[in-house]
């Protein structure tokens, strides 16, 4: 079996400014950063390297001020990695790379609108010119060979699934199967040209949705599944892959998010 090449990164703490922000639709904002420590940059006494992302579901790390406070928990940069404070502990998000532009110093982040959330909320009002931390990628898996592709993800998935679908050459089989709450969240992607793509409206909380789109497929050698969604939901689907892990394919299952009821967030 073909091991997946993973390029490891010294974990870096960078503090970037919002550059731009663009609503792609109703759902997802845009927001580019920028600034000087998306280069190499020297912080106390430390050559630190230049950000870099080579890969589909590479993510970040952003970190917010406690909302009860107002006072942000950081950790500190050491040499390569990062050593993390108790008391207050950080309070940080995890968010994909949708493209670097090293030449014009651009990242680009991608985020879900959506009710109640403290990384959420930040994109819905950020402004030119906000200021925030963030750390990483540790590592990038770069795009393993396969036969064919089937890549199926939700609304937070829609990062990386874009960068799939850009990074993969044109040559390659692949399905993407991407679950939306509303058809307002439709973006238009840059795919092979004999991609196939299925937007599926979906409510978060049907746990089995995941189960239900694999049931049916051949995973057998050659098939590369990559699966990212809520949290009961990617549970049922390993639960479901566990056994078919004899048919041969790659399975790369990843929890994006979990969906909290008012009463457990209270
Ligand atoms: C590797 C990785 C990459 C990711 N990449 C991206 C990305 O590029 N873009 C992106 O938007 N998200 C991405 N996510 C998901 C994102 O980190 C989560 O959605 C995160 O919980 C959002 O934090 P928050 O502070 O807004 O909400 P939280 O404080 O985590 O949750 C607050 C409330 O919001 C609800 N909630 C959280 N996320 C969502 C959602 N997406 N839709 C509806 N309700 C939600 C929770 O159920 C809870 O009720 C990624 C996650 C991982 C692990």
């Amino acid at each position: 079996m073909n091991q997946i090449a993973v390029q490891r990164f010294p974990i870096t703490l960078r503090e970037v400014e919002v550059i731009g922000v663009e609503d792609l639709s109703p759902r997802m904002r845009r927001i580019v950063l920028g600034g000087e420590q998306l280069g190499a940059f020297r912080k106390d006494g430390r050559e630190l390297p230049a950000f870099q992302s080579l890969g589909p579901d590479d993510h970040v790390k952003l970190f917010f001020p406690d909302p009860r406070t107002s006072s942000i928990a950081l950790p500190q940069q050491g040499d390569g990695r990062l050593h993390w404070p108790d008391d207050p502990p950080t309070i940080s998000r995890e968010y994909t790379p949708r493209a670097h532009d090293a030449s014009s110093g651009r990242l680009i982040l991608d985020f879900v609108l959506h009710d109640g959330g403290i990384a959420g909320g930040w994109a819905a009002g950020a402004q030119i010119g906000d200021r925030i931390h963030l750390a990483g990628p540790k590592a990038s898996m770069l795009l393993p060979a396969a036969e064919r592709y089937l890549l199926i993800g939700d609304e937070t998935a829609l990062p990386a699934l874009a960068n799939w679908l850009e990074m993969l050459p044109d040559t390659a089989t692949v399905t993407a199967i991407i679950l939306i709450g509303d058809e307002a969240a439709r973006i238009p992607l840059k795919a092979p040209e004999s991609a196939e793509i299925r937007w599926l409206l979906h409510d978060p909380g049907q746990t089995d949705v995941l189960v239900g789109l694999v049931r049916d497929e051949p995973l057998g050698q050659g098939v590369y599944l990559w699966a990212a969604a809520e949290r009961k939901a990617v549970e049922a689907l390993r639960a479901h892959l566990a056994p078919r892990k004899d048919e041969g394919g790659r399975f790369d299952v990843s929890t994006y998010w979990t969906l909290r009821m008012e009463q457990e967030m209270a």
